[in-house]
């Protein structure tokens, strides 16, 4: 049986955005298509005429530092993203977050705007970006031509798997700023022996130090999953910036904000909400101390 009934590789965002619009409703975008083959499988899954495969597209895949902003392509792959110096050395909680998704087959094809795009709010990939306050480029189809702008990461999410791009719009590019000094960031997730999906938990945190280094004067914590959406535990980060130091104290302060803001569950397959909540503390003081770590001298 025919799963789709026409497969197309643009080499450009316009004609990409061309067969979306077209095609309105029956088309879908596929990249790697490790989340989207599997959800076309679903017994309930409504049929897909046409795919829009947007991987071939001139620079998708690109990894560039300019103008002040690290930019990547959508349809950079994890793996790419492991591997590349420039990420390592100013994006370690996104290369720390795509570096453990899925094994190494999944990670060659499996993309940075796929695992946004699913909008799961436990996707390791996106809790990495959004703790290095990340914004999305989306392109967006239109008589004139084909328009692009920027917008907050979270700005796209919609709830659990929905994502708030109309059906002649995509993910074009991610971009964020360069670490400066006295910054650091880091990721930790813990997952089950077995999983080959999604964390139990995952944390990502970008900390700057004040001009001693002894106090955070910034901090972007992110969480998934808890919440409906990839969360920004906000009340953690006043916490850390409120504390005159960075000692246990200032990390218990974060622990104890992150985990009554936490919209935690209980999932059948993964953990109970009473065991995550728990693994807050142990993710957040390891990521912390890390990510200090990383931004001190
Ligand atoms: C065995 C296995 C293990 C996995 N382990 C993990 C894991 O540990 N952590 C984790 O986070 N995920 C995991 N995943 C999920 C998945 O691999 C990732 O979410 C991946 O990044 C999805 O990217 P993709 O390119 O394959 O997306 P696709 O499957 O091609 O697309 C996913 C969705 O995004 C849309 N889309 C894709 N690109 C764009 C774009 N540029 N603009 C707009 N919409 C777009 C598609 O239409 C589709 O709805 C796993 C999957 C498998 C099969």
């Amino acid at each position: 049986m025919h799963r789709w009934q026409a497969y197309h590789t643009p080499r450009t965002v316009a004609e990409a955005l061309a067969l979306l619009h077209a095609h309105k409703g029956n088309a879908r975008i596929i990249a790697g298509g490790t989340d989207l083959i599997l959800d076309m499988e679903a017994e309930d899954a409504a049929p897909i005429e046409v795919l829009v495969d947007v991987t071939k597209i001139a620079g998708i895949d690109r990894i560039v530092q300019e103008q002040g902003w690290i930019v990547l392509g959508a349809g950079i792959t994890h793996t790419q993203i492991e591997s590349s110096p420039l990420l390592r050395r100013h994006a370690a909680c996104l290369t720390e977050s795509c570096g453990v998704i899925g094994g190494p087959q999944v990670r060659n094809v499996a993309t940075l705007g796929g695992n946004v795009a699913h909008a799961l709010p436990a996707a390791d990939g996106t809790i990495g970006l959004l703790a290095l306050e990340a914004e999305v480029e989306v392109a967006t189809h239109s008589v004139q031509g084909t328009q692009q702008h920027w917008q907050p990461l979270l700005s796209i999410f919609e709830g659990p798997g929905r994502n708030k791009l109309a059906p002649d719009q995509m993910l074009h590019a991610f971009r964020f700023r360069p670490v400066a000094a006295r910054e650091g960031n880091a990721f930790d997730r813990i997952m089950r022996p077995q999983g080959v999906a999604l964390p139990i938990l995952g944390i990502a945190a970008k900390v700057r130090m004040d001009e001693t280094a002894r106090r955070v004067e910034e901090a972007a914590i992110a969480i998934g999953p808890a919440g409906p959406i990839p969360f920004r535990a906000a009340n953690a980060e006043e916490a850390l910036t409120a504390a005159k130091v960075f000692d246990d104290a200032a990390v218990e302060a974060a622990v104890d904000a992150a985990q009554a803001q936490a919209r935690l569950r209980t999932s059948k397959y993964r953990a109970s909400q009473a065991y995550r909540r728990e693994m807050i503390g142990v993710l957040l003081r390891r990521v912390l101390r890390t990510a200090v770590a990383r931004a001190r001298p």
